[in-house]
């Protein structure tokens, strides 16, 4: 099975939906509300936001 390297995710804040790294290095805001939606582990990110499917 192929690795999913991106999820999409649904900002807690705002609702707003939209694809995330799943090895983002940076941290990653919401582009509507600026709401963290992922931060760096220095591996795989931690998901702040509701995932709602990998893709
Ligand atoms: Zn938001």
């Amino acid at each position: 099975m192929e690795k999913k390297s991106y999820v999409k995710v649904k900002c807690h804040e705002c609702g707003n939906e939209q694809n995330v790294f799943g090895r983002a290095s940076t941290e990653v805001k919401c582009t509507k509300c600026n709401a963290v939606l992922a931060l760096p582990t220095g591996g795989k990110a931690h998901i702040k936001a509701e995932i709602i499917e990998l893709i």
